[in-house]
């Protein structure tokens, strides 16, 4: 059965939930009546292109090969010139798809047809298979970004979607993903509530609606499964901390987008979402260390950064899928992951406020057990990205309010996503048929998608499918 996969970009899940019971968006909630809504966690770092891995992989981003929208080639495995910096925000988007484990195949490689409007993540696609990579909508896309025009941006996902109906109704494709982002781009500049996101998020209703009714005139509504998804959720920041300035500040040269010209630096800052971000040190050596070899020289780095008040939890790998995780003010706890099952330490707090000392939970269970905290699936996300070889030494994620970045963005960021704070990672699932199955992750999605197009399931992903 054809599956249409739409990703409402920065949609949190309370949101969709509101807006499909207050009347704000009758298609939306159509398909609620007649199919689903149920929440997912997405996956760490929480945000766009990263973040789309898990519904299109059906891996989270460390195993995919994609630890961040901006982090530092210490391997030099994908970046073969100084100053081995990526950051997806620009030219070097188009090194997503390659930077992708090759191993790790997306949906549009695996369904016999495919379609994608604007995923970044698009592997697979190419020519009319394709919205977003030619050249006329990137010099719209750049323009609308760099211009930082929001309203341009509820434009052009009203014009993605047309022609994105247009293309799905003529081409046929087994899978079609179709990416709004007017959503977290309204969000950043006036707040997840504000009235520009309402508009963006009506845009999506109306394109949703003028999807179905053509899929109606054409005989083939019946036979279409349509999934809805975000990527990350959005929450209010009332502060910025410049992490670059802070490094800095405590006397280490610093590597960061855009100043990599930066020589003999000692940390390289790589802050993505903005809430979340990865620190390199000792840039020299080519395979990451552990934590227990690091200690030393940077454990005064890493207690200034937990002092701050921008800092919620510090994560540190110690190597053999140990990794310890300390939060601002509540401890530290250790959290280790042996064949595919997970344990949490406390060591002298518990950062993550989980109540109790777990043992061997598989990924279910270790994701039920935090369904309703702060932290949504925050064992299993930590341990995925820590383990992942491209990730940072220490990695940050911000506490409520705030974020790592001052400058440098086009459009200003009073709303941010990138943590593993609830308001960051829950998002909705939405479906046009009623489901039997307990969607827990984005991740399901993918396995899923496999079950409704007909082709055969995968081993070693991180998802379960809910079909
Ligand atoms: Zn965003």
């Amino acid at each position: 059965m054809p599956l249409i996969l739409i990703v409402a970009d920065g949609a949190r899940f309370d949101t969709i939930d509101a807006a499909t019971r207050d009347g704000a968006l009758p298609a939306l909630a159509r398909l609620r009546a007649e199919g689903a809504l149920r929440p997912v966690a997405t996956a760490f770092p929480s945000v766009t292109g990263i973040a789309y891995a898990p519904f299109l992989t059906g891996r989270f981003p460390g195993p995919a090969g994609l630890p961040g929208l901006r982090w530092f080639d210490r391997a030099h495995s994908r970046c073969s010139r100084p100053p081995y910096a990526r950051s997806y925000l620009g030219a070097q988007m188009r090194h997503l798809d390659e930077d992708l484990t090759p191993g790790v195949p997306t949906l549009f490689e695996l369904a016999p047809s495919r379609f994608n409007a604007m995923s970044m993540l698009g592997r697979g696609t190419r020519g009319r298979e394709r919205i977003g990579r030619d050249a006329r909508t990137l010099l719209r896309v750049a323009r609308t970004h760099w211009m930082g025009d929001v309203n341009g941006w509820n434009a052009l996902d009203r014009a993605v979607a047309r022609e994105s109906t247009r293309r799905v109704i003529a081409q046929r494709p087994a899978f079609a993903c179709i990416a709004m982002l007017g959503l977290d781009k309204a969000s950043h500049a006036f707040g997840h509530e504000s009235s520009c996101a309402r508009e963006a998020l009506e845009a999506i209703d109306v394109s949703v609606g003028e999807l179905r009714d053509a899929l109606e005139r054409a005989g083939r509504w019946s036979e279409t499964t349509l999934w809805i998804v975000s990527d990350h959720g959005h929450s209010r920041v009332s502060a910025h901390d410049d992490l670059v300035h802070v490094v800095r500040a405590a006397g280490y040269s610093v590597l960061s987008h855009p100043w990599l010209l930066a020589r003999r630096a000692m940390v390289a800052v790589m802050v993505g979402g903005n809430a979340m971000a990865h620190l390199y040190v000792e840039l020299d050596r080519r395979v990451r260390a552990g934590w227990s070899a690091l200690r030393e020289r940077w454990e005064p780095l890493a207690s200034a950064l937990l002092e701050r008040e921008s800092v919620d939890l510090v994560i540190l790998h110690h190597g053999d899928m140990r990794t310890e995780v300390r939060a601002h003010g509540r401890g530290s706890a250790m959290i280790e992951c042996a064949n595919g099952r997970f344990s949490y330490h406390p060591v002298d707090g518990d950062p993550l406020g989980v109540g109790r000392e777990l043992h061997a939970l598989d990924s279910r269970e270790a994701y039920d057990v935090l369904a309703d905290g702060d932290y949504p699936d925050a064992i299993v996300q930590i341990a995925q990205l820590a383990a992942s070889a491209r990730s940072g030494d220490i990695i940050l994620s911000a506490a409520p309010q705030w974020d790592f970045r001052e400058k440098w963005e086009p459009i200003p960021h009073v709303s941010t996503h990138g943590s593993l704070h609830r308001e960051h990672m829950m998002v909705p699932l939405l479906t046009n048929r009623p489901l039997s199955g307990h969607p827990r992750r984005t991740a399901d999605v993918m396995p899923s998608a496999l079950a409704t197009l007909g082709l055969p399931a995968m081993a070693g992903l991180d998802g379960e499918s809910f079909v």
